[in-house]
């Protein structure tokens, strides 16, 4: 059975074999040529990489991209539209520099551009992109430098838009573009009172931060007939906000948009083209609803809507089609990476068997406790329960006072958690299960201690609860006995995992199975390509993981085309200023003073040595 929903989440490119491993199938148009990840781990383990790893698949992101093009040429062919589409890939959610490379590299078969938010942004774009044919989408707060940046670019033949997001950058535009004798393709960001429900759609509406409001718009036009700049002006975008579950949202937004870009056009504007920004979801949880974490549409359905609306409206005012932009970057990257990490240990909140015999002394409420688990039925379930927890509670009250010694504490904790695993066994039994006992299976779950850190490697669970799809990597034709949560290790209470993707909403514990001694238990969390990198933080000195790209060539074999390590101890360690050479120096010299005080000797202080500088060349992470 597939309990963790890999072939609703895993959009064609993850499934399970026969014999229970988790697979990936890189180009879901060659469906029977796989890669087991099993393999690759012990591939990069060969190599001498250790746990955590994040595993790219490049094949996927270039699917991916392919996906979103044809999806659109598709749309266009079928409902005849006349202009074009562009996607450009928006660098801020992964901005690694492989991921900008593949982009460029295999996106100019479609002319795939790139969009920059901050002049480090541009920047990098400018380093890769050289398809005249392809967008480049300049947003953000703009500075001189920025500005004159995007006009060089513009002057050199690529298609690069300064999009206004603030009604005082037209100035320091239309300034920078007579010094520089150049005239500049202009955009100009709206906000759409048009709103989104979802994580991350505090970018739409009339309070967004960014963007221009109607009669900001007009003050605009008005200035740049003023100075005769109409011309300039060929671009309307907005933004909505990430991950829009809900397709209505997505034609309501893309429908207004469309009639302040016909306003534009009536106004003597030339435009060109409408650039929808991001918002294309991913589905999380594989539940094609419209939770959060999912949505409601699939990528054909979205280009169809788009192209069919902004048809609608332009052919109502009989205006050229323009040429359509997305900004599409979660779905465009999310599906490529995954982070595998390691068990390291299970913790369980199991009772022990009952060492200590009842005799003359033993205190009345150990005895209470021990009838309360003795008269336990399916019928008395309720009033055992609240039993339990006032004779538990009554126990710390007398520990406290000095009643009771320690022995006997433990003794009655011991008989409290068998009462709580009985009643938690019997529960399952009832028909309607009563609200204090609801998730009482949950707090006894498992915690499972995993190699890796939420605050580095997703963020975005921890900050915002996301849910990524998150299971073990093999043993998946054995049917997981064990209910767990995820602890990472960097000790913090928040450093967990404790909800999952489930098929009708959100479960609080993921079905694991139990460790087996001397193997590996592998984990995998799925879908993490975007945003999850550059967030994580260094909590607890956890660096970056190791990163390991891969790309199954057209005859099925695997490459390992990139591998990049992670940081060291002493690189996390220069990122909080301090300085690895001079803090072995210091070591040094305390070494020296135990030494001469006759504590450790020679020998033993060359071996401390070691050991420190070896620690601080090794990774971040536990290593076996
Ligand atoms: N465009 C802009 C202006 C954005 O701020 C963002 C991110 O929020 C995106 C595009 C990417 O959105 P998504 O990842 O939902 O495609």
């Amino acid at each position: 059975a597939d309990v963790y929903g890999i072939r609703n989440w895993g959009s064609g490119y993850f499934d399970i074999s026969e014999d229970g491993q988790v697979e990936v199938i890189p180009d879901p148009n060659a469906p029977d040529k796989k890669i087991r990840v099993l393999d690759v781990i012990s591939g990069i383990r060969a190599r001498g990489r250790e746990m955590p790893v994040l595993l790219r698949i490049e094949n996927i992101l270039d699917s991916q991209i392919a996906h979103l093009h044809t999806s659109f040429q598709k749309a266009i062919d079928d409902f005849r539209y006349q202009g074009a589409f562009r996607g450009v890939y928006p660098i801020k959610v992964n901005q690694q520099m492989e991921v900008v490379e593949e982009v460029t590299q295999f996106g100019r078969q479609y002319h795939h551009g790139l969009e920059a938010g901050s002049k480090a942004e541009l920047i990098a774009a400018l380093s890769f992109l050289t398809d005249p044919e392809a967008c480049l989408i300049c947003n953000g707060y703009k500075d001189e430098e920025f500005v004159d940046l995007a006009l060089w670019a513009t002057k050199m033949g690529l298609n690069c838009f300064l999009v206004v997001e603030m009604p005082e950058e037209l100035e320091l535009i239309m300034r920078r573009a007579e010094a520089l004798d150049t005239r500049p393709n202009l955009g100009v960001r709206i906000k759409l009172a048009s709103r989104a429900g979802g994580h991350w759609t505090e970018s739409g509406g009339d309070r967004s931060i960014f963007g221009l409001n109607t009669t900001q718009v007009v003050a605009l036009v008005d200035r740049l007939k003023e100075t005769e700049m109409l011309d300039c002006l060929k671009l309307l975008h907005y933004h909505l906000g990430s991950q829009i579950p809900n397709i209505r949202d997505i034609r309501s937004a893309v429908l207004e948009a469309c009639r302040i870009y016909a306003g534009l056009s009536e106004e003597g504007a030339a435009m060109g083209y409408l650039d929808l920004g991001g918002g294309l979801a991913v589905d999380y949880d594989g539940s094609h609803t419209n939770f959060a974490s999912s949505r409601n549409y699939s990528i054909d359905e979205y280009c169809a809507d788009i192209i069919e609306t902004v048809m609608g409206v332009m052919d109502d005012q009989e205006l050229a089609h323009p040429t359509i932009v997305t900004e599409s970057g979660r779905a465009t990257v999310a599906y490529y990476s995954m982070l595998l990490f390691n068990i390291l240990d299970v913790g369980r909140l199991e009772p022990q068997p009952f060492l200590d015999e009842v005799s003359e002394e033993t205190p009345d409420v150990i005895i209470s406790l021990m009838e309360v688990l003795q008269g336990l039925t399916l019928k008395n379930i309720q009033e055992c329960f609240n039993d339990a927890i006032y004779y538990r509670d009554e126990v710390r009250q007398r520990f406290k006072h000095g009643e009771l010694n320690l022995r006997e504490r433990s003794m009655a904790e011991n008989i409290f958690w068998h009462i709580i695993h009985t009643i938690a066994r019997k529960v399952k039994h009832l028909k309607r299960v009563p609200k204090e006992l609801e998730g009482i299976e949950e707090a006894l779950a498992d915690i499972y201690y995993a190699n890796f850190s939420v605050f580095q490697s997703l963020p975005d669970a921890w900050a915002i609860g996301h849910l990524f799809p998150t299971m073990p990597m093999h043993r998946l034709n054995e049917m997981p006995t064990r209910h767990g949560v995820i602890a990472d290790i960097t000790c913090d209470c928040d450093g967990k995992l404790d909800r999952f993707i489930d098929p009708h909403g959100v479960r609080n514990t993921l079905p694991l199975h139990e460790l087996r001694e001397n193997e590996e238990y592998y984990l995998g969390v799925f879908l993490v390509g975007a945003y999850q990198e550059t967030l994580g933080d260094l909590h607890n000195l956890f660096g970056d993981t190791n990163v390991v790209s891969i790309r199954m060539q057209p005859d099925g074999t695997v490459d390992y085309v990139k591998e990049v390590s992670g940081d060291s101890v002493a690189d996390v360690l220069e990122y909080v200023e301090y300085n690895p050479r001079g803090m072995l120096n210091r070591f040094r010299r305390t070494a020296e003073a135990a030494i001469r005080n006759g504590q450790i000797t020679v020998e033993e202080r060359y071996r401390i040595m070691q050991a420190y500088e070896n620690g601080l060349q090794g990774y971040t992470y536990f290593e076996r």
